[in-house]
């Protein structure tokens, strides 16, 4: 007997599980909810290539992999609650909607060839369900399921008209305003800002990035590197303002608080994000927390067969105890590799170190591991002030992180390393 899964959030987090599971065996149901139209895409393109070209690129490889995953697709439709199966066992077919018997008959018997392991031991196997209602009516009924929502923009307050960038839809705006915007003003100069402020002055257009910190990026960086990454911003012509903050934007400039004013025909910004947990966590204190749905280092929130993974998920570490959320592309497909072994009773995967790039004018910025838990740094390929660098990350001479500009190479061996090292205490 199979159980049935619901995977909320048809994304990155959402299709790689699918693909997962499918790739360890899993042999029943899967459905996938998503609230955006779209059939997955490449997220990371939106502040990169897609500024220029205006062109998507599809997460799918081809056209047949719908048909592999062998899933349901229900796009356009948001999840607004959530009911874990323990607290309606006697109550699903009173309140599911049009959707909501999709999946009755979801025990049936399955053919030895697939195996999903300690079933008997699964918290579906006691045939409760859980139940998650859509927007403008309908549920969604399944014995197992994964919160896949993401994340949405951190909103400045009281700025109509400024542009943000998350989706899709966000992207498009964003290449149609590039395309009649002469001075832009970025708001935040983090990865996403860094990158939009590097693909507008491709587009020629005049770029004011505008941050906070003294040293942006220094906190995902490190101060040296982050510093580095600054001057790739001056030498490419856009003007950076550090340790200042907004006062008001008005027609035609920003405003700050020392006095500064940018003139500005259009504003980005650009301040992090916010995990998408309210619309499953309101309901349902244990999937509540500051920041995002907590997950152990399985991914398993505390309602059983319950699993959040991707941008939405708070994931705990094993080693240190503490609990974080990744915001990159990498953790996303990671932590679907490990829900599914989990799921599917099948080997976990390796631990990897964290890992993240992104592309500024034409150049490729790549981390792995953790700058936060070194005590030195140390050049090994470059210099800071060059076009290309890689750097080393050490604790007590032992690397903890690399980072490197324009040395995919070098960077890869290191990375390699790091990640041989960590499976070798896991
Ligand atoms: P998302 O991709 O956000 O997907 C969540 C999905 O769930 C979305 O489709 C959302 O609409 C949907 N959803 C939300 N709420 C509901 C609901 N209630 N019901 C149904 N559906 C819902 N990472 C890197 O490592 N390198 C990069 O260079 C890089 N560049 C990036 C550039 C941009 C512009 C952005 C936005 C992100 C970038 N990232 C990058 C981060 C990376 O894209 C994310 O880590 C990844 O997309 C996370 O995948 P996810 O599926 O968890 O979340």
């Amino acid at each position: 007997m199979t159980p049935s899964i619901a995977i909320v959030g048809a994304s990155l987090a959402g299709l790689s599980a699918a693909r997962a599971l499918r790739a360890r065996g899993f042999p029943g149901p899967i459905t996938l909810i998503g609230d955006e139209p779209h059939l997955p895409y490449e997220r990371p393109a939106l502040s990169k290539q897609f500024l220029h070209t205006g062109e998507p690129i599809s997460l799918l490889e081809d056209h047949s992999e719908t048909t592999a995953l062998d899933a349901e697709w229900l796009l356009g439709h948001r999840a607004i609650d959530f009911t874990p199966g323990s607290a309606r066992t006697d109550t699903v077919g009173a309140t599911a909607g049009s959707l909501a018997d999709r999946h009755a008959g979801t025990w049936s018997t399955t053919s030895g060839a697939h195996r999903v392991d300690r079933r008997d031991e699964h918290p579906a196997a006691d045939g409760s369900r859980h139940v998650i209602t859509l927007e403008g009516g309908g549920a969604v009924v399944a014995d197992i399921v994964v919160l896949a929502t993401g994340a949405r923009a951190r909103r400045f307050p009281d700025l109509p008209g400024a542009h943000y960038l998350r989706n899709l839809d966000d992207a498009a705006r964003l290449h149609e305003m590039l395309r009649h915007t002469r001075k832009l003003a970025i708001i935040g100069a983090g990865f996403i800002g860094a990158e939009v402020a590097a693909a507008a002055r491709e587009l020629g257009v005049d770029v004011t990035l505008i941050d906070a910190a003294a040293v942006p990026g220094s906190g995902a960086l490190g101060e040296s590197v982050a510093s580095a990454c600054a001057a790739l911003h001056a030498r490419h012509g856009v003007r950076l303002l550090t340790a200042t903050r907004i006062e008001a934007v008005l027609p035609g400039a920003v405003h700050l608080v020392d006095g500064q004013r940018v003139a500005a025909d259009a504003v980005l910004v650009g301040i992090g994000s916010l995990p998408n947990t309210e619309w499953a966590s309101s309901a349902n204190p244990l999937l509540h927390s500051p920041n995002g749905f907590p997950v152990d280092h399985l991914g398993r929130t505390a309602i059983p067969g319950v699993y959040a993974i991707g941008d939405c998920a708070r994931v705990a570490d094993p080693v240190t105890g503490g609990h974080s959320r990744t915001e990159h592309w990498h953790a996303a497909i990671a932590q679907a590799n490990t829900i599914a072994a989990e799921i599917t009773g099948t080997a976990p995967p390796p631990r990897t170190a964290p890992y993240f790039w992104s592309h500024q004018y034409g150049k490729l910025l790549q981390l792995a591991g953790d700058p936060s838990a070194a005590t030195g740094l140390r050049v090994i390929d470059g210099a800071l002030d060059d076009e290309s660098f890689t750097v080393l990350y050490e604790l007590d001479d032992i690397p903890v992180a690399v980072c490197a500009l324009d040395n995919p190479r070098l960077f890869t061996r290191h990375r390699k390393q790091l990640d041989r090292a960590l499976a070798a205490v896991h």
